[in-house]
């Protein structure tokens, strides 16, 4: 181990009283926005193994099944992955997330949650450690079947979330810790989930589209983003906007975020965490990662309008109450196809070789790939019905 990973591992078991009886840390495996997190071994495992009901069913969740006529109490270690929470976090975000947990410890695809500690002012859960891959090891050369069975994984889980009428906000690659050798995965990190309904006001997406003609016209919320005299500036909201700022959650990580948070949804639902899912498999056809990278909403805005074209960005602006108009010579006024980008990207293009076009493989994933990254949510495709998609049936099993 590194040296300052070393000193940060005997920092924590002093600071947390009585953990080195309960677990043995082995390495630091996380460093995220939220937490720290460590690979442990649980001392305590083979106490209460034969006992503990619940610990059997996750102990042949998450290893192979005990070989015929072997003896229940085996010396082979349970490791686990111990969340440190920071202790910035609001006890409430901390409650909602092991709730949240709590309430999905019976999907399948859910890194579920064990238990969880607090000694003074931190928390820290314990959750089964997943060997997975680190995603940035595999996208560049991911085959078309491999995406398959990924997005087959992602999707179960996604749908179980969805049944439980929980947004997980935050689908990325690092939330979901994959095996390819096992086309297997679990979603991790239910930090800025929340219940479908939570903070949910009308907005106008939900009006029948001739009421929305009207409310627009008389929107406050009208954006006008336009480059300015200096080419060096970002462009931006107008300088003296006194309008009242609508408040919607934007909770989420830059490049992942759905059309619809970046224009202050104020009615979003589980769908933007199918546009998320769009966004991971546009960054493995097109291997870049990340695919966008836009701090700043507006800035992210921009960067859809470039890909997707100016006509259909205002349309989706529309549908929310907004108006998107710009200037920037960039953003064409119909954007751009996923075969196009997907080609540019991959170093191929038409001009250059004569049959350089996508495998008809890629052309299936680019027909799955549109279903996922509707602009309109209720155009977008669910995580149910991606399970019956074509592109996934028959996957994964
Ligand atoms: P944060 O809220 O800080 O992003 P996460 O729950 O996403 O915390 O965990 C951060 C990282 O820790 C993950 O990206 C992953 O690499 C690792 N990790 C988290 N849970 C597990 C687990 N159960 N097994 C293995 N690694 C894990
Ligand atoms: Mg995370």
């Amino acid at each position: 181990l590194e040296d300052y990973v070393q000193e940060d591992i005997l920092k924590f078991e002093d600071s947390f009283r009585g953990i080195t009886k309960r677990y043995r840390l082995i390495n630091r495996i996380g460093e995220g926005t939220f937490s720290t997190v460590y690979k442990a071994e649980d001392l305590h495992y083979h106490l209460y193994k034969n006992d503990w009901d619940t610990e059997e069913r996750e102990e042949s969740k998450w290893s192979p099944p005990p070989a015929k006529g072997r003896p229940i109490r085996r010396p082979k270690p349970r490791y686990v992955a111990i969340k440190k929470i920071y202790v910035t976090s609001s006890p409430l975000r901390i409650l909602n997330e092991l709730e949240l947990l709590h309430d999905l410890k019976e999907s399948d695809s859910v890194c579920p949650l064990i238990t969880a500690f607090r000694h003074h002012d931190q928390v820290i859960a314990i959750l089964p450690y997943f060997q997975h891959r680190d995603f940035r090891e595999y996208f560049r050369d991911f085959t078309v079947p491999e995406m398959r069975q990924y997005f087959h994984s992602l999707f179960t889980a996604l749908k179980a979330v969805h049944e439980h009428k929980i947004l997980h906000r935050d689908i990325k690659p690092t939330n979901f810790l994959y095996s390819p050798t096992r086309a297997r995965g679990v979603l991790v990190d239910f930090g800025l989930a929340e219940r479908e309904g939570t903070d949910w006001h009308p907005c106008n997406c939900q009006l029948p589209s001739a009421e929305r003609q009207h409310r627009v016209q008389t929107s406050l919320y009208a954006t006008k983003l336009q480059q300015s005299d200096n080419p060096h500036q970002t462009p931006s909201f107008p300088k003296n906007d006194n309008r009242p700022s609508r408040r919607a959650n934007r909770a989420g990580t830059r490049g992942f975020r759905a059309p619809e948070v970046l224009l202050k949804c104020t009615a979003q639902t589980t769908l933007i965490d199918v546009w998320s899912v769009g966004i991971v498999l546009l960054t493995l056809l097109t291997r870049r990662f990340p695919f966008f990278h836009s701090a700043d909403d507006i800035d992210a805005l921009l960067e859809l309008g470039t890909a997707f074209g100016k006509r259909r960005l205002a349309q989706t602006a529309f549908l929310h109450g907004q108006v998107f108009e710009t200037n920037i010579p960039t953003i064409s006024e119909n954007g751009h196809t996923f075969e196009k980008i997907i080609l540019w990207c991959t170093g191929r293009s038409k001009e250059r070789d004569g049959k350089g076009g996508l495998s008809s493989e890629e052309k299936e994933a680019v027909e799955f790939l549109k279903r996922c990254l509707e602009l309109e949510p209720g155009k977008r495709i669910t995580a149910a019905e991606a399970l019956r998609h074509p592109f996934l049936v028959g996957r994964g099993e």
